[in-house]
Formats: C-alpha cells, structure tokens, sequence
C-alpha cells in the first residue's frame, strides 16, 4: 500500500514536472495527410487496445501499455511509459477503478493538449471495472474511442465511422449470441475466480457467484470458502469457472471439495503473448467464452 502511495506521489510530481516544461511537440500541427501513422495512441489494456486498433486502422500507431500476459489490475507503468504517453496524441484508458494512475495524470495530459478519452466514463458500476464483457457496454466504449479520434483527425473521419460500424455488427452479434445462451440455459448460477462477469450476468440474467471480489488479489475467507461450499452443493453447481494463465488456488480448492470440474475463461483484461501469434482478437475469445459458458449452463 506504502509502496504504491509513493508512486502515485511520483506520477503527481512527474506530471507537475512536464506542466512547467514546454512540451517539445506541436499539437497544434494536423497530422500530414500521406503519414499513415501520424496519429501516436496509447491504450492501458488489452480491450481498449484491440476496440481502437479496429477502428483507427492503418491511420494511427497504437500501442498498449500493459504487457501481453500481465493482470491489469496490479499494473504500474514505469516511467519511461509515463514519459512516453505525454508524447502522444490520444490517451485511452477506462476508469479509476481500473487504472487509478492513469486517474491521476489524466488531468494534467489533457492540459498537455492530448487527447484523453476515459472509456467508463458513467459505465461503471460500483467500483467495478469489467464493463468490456459485456457487449452492449463494449459498443458504447467503442464508439467513445471513435468519437474521441474523430475529434482529433477529422482528415479520416469516414474510415473511422466505418470501421465502427463493422465493429459494432459483431458486438450485436455477441450481444445475439449471449441472449441466446441466457434462452437455452437450464442453470443460472456462473461460479467464477474473481467478480468479472457482473455485467454479463446483470444484462442475461445469470447469477454470479465469485469466490473473490472484484480483483484477483482479494481473497476468500474460510467463512465465504464454507458458505461456497454450501452453496454449490445446494444448487447442482458442477463446474467452476477459473481464469486462463492464472493459478487461482481457490478455485481448485473448491471444485475438489463439491467434484467438480474447472473450466478456464479468459476475463480478456490481457491475452497471453501465444494468444496473439494465433491471431485471437477480443471477439474469437469471447466466442471460446461462450462455448465454456454453454457447457456449465446448458448442456446436460
Ligand atoms: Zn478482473
């Protein structure tokens, strides 16, 4: 906690220091019309990243800032990636729930002249970050980052509206694919690792049953372990849902103790570096979550 308070400190500091220094770069200057990467974008995790990837093409470089692989609900930049993104021109991220330092800088970038686009803004619900699984909520983000874009190079303005519209078809056909679920579900109860599936549950109708809360750092205590338990011996629970990459002891812990089986969904707030090289994206993942969610709900 110490620890992180200090750094918070330093990114307050950091930020006042880039306030007093002239910024080195002209924002005033339109991004040249034959540059296929003028625009410079900066996303904190993977969803964002993917959303404005899809949309901003082959006009902006886009990169994100949490590596592949790593839990972004205990990530920090270094430095050098807070220097970087007072270099940019747009700044993407999703709320204080998610990244409460990128909370902190936002303020003082925007006073910087770059464009900072926060994502949850009015989304988010109870402290809760994971509004990206749920696809109506994801389009809403999307045509956020698109419209923020939009505003900063109206140059390409037509592509960008474009690329939005294609990507909000496959998040109504998402969005289809989780009705149909909830219609063919004969159970409702998802056991998941850590409160991810909130809004999925809250839109379909599922109830969500987490063994930790809304970070996979908080931990169950022996009372909630038994109350689980109980729970899902109640209610004919036979899989729990864990996290692809991760090694959520409780969840195995529990699955032993009621027989059941575990099945790992990937809550997308990264993709591991071997989910890249095989080209899944936001969409082919949700489609594997899906097929998960079928076997626990609807199958016999
Ligand atoms: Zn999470």
């Amino acid at each position: 906690m110490k620890k992180a308070k200090l750094f918070l400190m330093f990114l307050v500091f950091l930020s006042l220091v880039f306030s007093l220094t002239a910024c080195a770069k002209n924002r005033q200057t339109a991004p040249a019309e034959d540059d296929n990467s003028s625009l410079k974008i900066y996303t904190t995790f993977y969803p964002l990243y993917d959303f404005t990837k899809k949309i901003a093409g082959d006009f902006a470089e886009v990169e994100n800032l949490i590596p592949a692989g790593v839990d972004p609900h205990d990530f920090e930049p270094s430095l050098k990636q807070v220097a970087d993104i007072y270099g940019a021109d747009i700044f993407i991220y999703l709320g204080e729930s998610m990244e409460p330092w990128a909370a902190k800088i936002a303020q003082n970038l925007d006073k910087q002249g770059i464009k900072v686009i926060e994502v949850g803004k009015g989304l988010i619900k109870n402290n809760d970050p994971h509004v990206w699984l749920d696809p109506v909520l994801a389009k809403t983000i999307s045509e956020r980052i698109c419209e923020g874009i939009v505003s900063i190079d109206r140059e390409h303005e037509k592509t960008y509206k474009e690329n939005l519209v294609n990507l909000s078809n496959k998040f109504d056909e998402l969005d289809n694919a989780f009705k149909v679920l909830a219609e063919k579900a004969a159970r409702k109860d998802i056991v998941v690792s850590h409160a991810f599936l909130g809004y999925v549950a809250d839109r379909y109708g599922f109830n969500q049953v987490a063994i930790r809360g809304l970070s996979t750092h908080d931990e169950p205590s022996l009372k909630k372990m038994e109350e689980l338990k109980a729970f899902c011996k109640a209610n004919g629970v036979k899989y729990i849902f864990d996290e692809q990459g991760e090694t959520l002891e409780f969840s195995t812990i529990l699955a032993n103790e009621i027989g059941a089986q575990i099945l790992a969904l990937n809550p997308l707030g990264t993709l591991r570096p071997e989910d890249i090289q095989a080209g899944k994206d936001y969409f082919s993942v949700m489609k594997e979550n899906l097929e998960l969610l079928n076997i626990a709900l609807v199958q016999e």
